[in-house]
């Protein structure tokens, strides 16, 4: 394919970027970037009571969090713009004048109470339940008439009488066959002059030049409708391929019922944009069956459609979660510190400022805590402790482990250990509470459990003797004091 591919995203900003919107988007930039091609946003406004502005900045936020740019659509001007639907009324008008002139549409005069009745008619005696056609009959100078007297039309696209079936070859899904009568006389534009849906989104991928249009299969039944437009305006039709959609873990279409599903909410919880840009890219695509992890770079290397799997994907946040902490594992110190500082910071653990001047303090922390991480919100629990002035013991921690025999004398000891080393780094801090248990006869874990619960005020936390090195001897020091008399003597 040459780089004459054009794709686009389409979404209605009738709500946030979810997640299957973002796996759409997704693939149409993969196989744009695959092909060398153009990767255009076009914004489906028309809906003026569901979409909202704020709707349309979230679903850019959402792209640009992930690495989505585009080459076209809104603050990237293009040759094919605008890039709101709302903005693009003359170009509808424009196709309705070329239809009229070639005589495949007719004003319907039809009013909405008539065609209620008439419907309600047919699913009664259970027959076709479309536009029956009447207006069709009307002659033309009569209709022209008509409509110049200022009465109340639509315009209806004339399907082409007998129309064999409507066939496509679709990308992901193979032969798609829908009876030539399954569709009505459908309406292009309403009353007031606005176009619908089908209409819009026909003329704007013709009128952008669209060569392939990659979007979910709720979509593929207006497909055979879009195709007769498409026709009628004697343009190409575009490949088509239509991505099946994404269920929970229970087998139900993903929703909001399942947790989060916005974009944004997993940015908010601690996912990285390389994690989820990978792991949605795997539901319903793969690599080459086995290969998991993989690089936007590789993605777009290597994106093709006839990898997209026809069944539908499950959506699994545990995986996610898993594939998270791969790429945390993988990230140098630096980088996840990066990372982090934001989460800290919002957390009210550390200002910026701070975290600037403790940034060597800070990457001494990033191997201890690393390998726990899954999500980056977990690093607010887990290393809190560091940045506080003194701890609150979890009761739990304090029966377990306080309240045992011997772990008074092991922080007393431990105690007079760590005052005394010659210098508060991880190692001499080892090696100085390893001698404690011999010395006291108390047994390691419980010895090493106390100081842990005394400084961090739990029983499970990064590793101890580096942790301690972060906290310092002046706050270990207190702490153990603090702690000491709810130990079992
Ligand atoms: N605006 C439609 C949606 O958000 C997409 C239309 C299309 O891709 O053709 O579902």
């Amino acid at each position: 394919m040459s780089e004459s591919v054009r794709v686009r995203f389409a979404p209605s900003p009738t709500g946030h970027l979810h997640i299957g919107g973002a796996r759409t988007a997704i693939y149409n930039w993969a196989f744009a970037r695959h092909h060398g091609g153009t990767f255009v946003l076009r914004i489906e406004d028309t809906d003026p009571e569901r979409s909202t502005e704020e709707n349309t900045q979230a679903i850019i936020r959402a792209m640009e969090w992930l690495g989505l740019d585009y080459d076209e659509g809104p603050g990237v001007d293009g040759p094919y713009g605008p890039y709101f639907q709302t903005q693009r009324a003359a170009s509808y008008a424009d196709a309705l004048e070329r239809l009229k002139a070639s005589g495949s549409t007719y004003p319907c005069f039809c009013t909405s109470e008539a065609l209620d009745a008439k419907r309600e008619a047919a699913r009664q005696q259970g027959g076709f339940a479309g536009y029956d056609r009447t207006c069709r009959g009307i002659e033309v100078e009569e209709a022209a008439r008509r409509v110049a007297a200022g009465e109340p039309h639509v315009w209806r696209l004339k399907v082409p009488e007998d129309r064999a079936d409507i066939a496509f070859c679709d990308a992901v899904r193979g032969d798609v066959r829908f009876p030539g009568d399954a569709v009505d006389d459908l309406v292009l534009v309403r009353t007031d002059g606005t176009a619908t849906y089908n209409f819009a989104v026909a003329v704007d991928d013709t009128t952008m030049a669209i060569t392939h249009v990659i979007r979910g299969d709720d979509h593929l039944s207006n497909t055979p409708k879009q195709i007769l437009i498409y026709e009628a305006l004697g343009e190409d039709v575009p490949v088509f391929a239509h991505l099946s959609m994404i269920l929970g873990a229970d087998g139900k279409r993903l929703s909001k019922r399942h947790g989060a599903t916005s974009v944004e909410a997993y940015r908010d919880s601690g996912f990285l944009p390389e994690a989820v840009m990978n792991y949605l890219a795997l539901l319903g695509w793969s690599l080459d069956g086995e290969t998991t992890v993989f690089s936007r770079e590789t993605l777009a290397e290597s994106f093709s459609l006839d990898r997209v799997s026809r069944n539908p994907a499950i959506f699994d946040d545990e995986k996610l979660e898993w594939l998270n902490g791969v790429y945390i594992r993988d990230m140098s110190a630096t980088e996840l510190i990066d990372r982090i500082v934001p989460v800290l910071a919002e957390a009210g653990l550390i200002t910026h400022e701070e975290a600037a001047s403790r940034r060597e303090w800070l990457l001494r922390l990033a191997p201890m805590v690393s390998e726990r991480l899954k999500r980056l919100d977990e690093i607010v629990p887990m290393v809190a402790f560091l940045f506080s002035d003194s701890v609150e013991i979890e009761e739990g921690a304090r029966e377990k482990v306080l309240e045992k025999e011997g772990s008074g004398l092991a922080l007393d000891a431990c105690r007079d250990a760590l005052a005394s080393v010659p210098s508060f780094d991880a190692e001499t801090i080892e090696a100085a509470l390893r001698e404690v248990p011999e010395r006291t006869g108390v047994k390691p874990k419980v010895a090493f459990q106390a100081v842990r619960v005394a400084t961090t005020g739990s029983t499970v936390s990064p590793p101890l003797f580096e942790s301690l090195e972060l906290l310092g001897r002046e706050r270990t020091l207190q702490r153990i004091d603090a702690a000491r008399p709810l130990a079992a003597s």
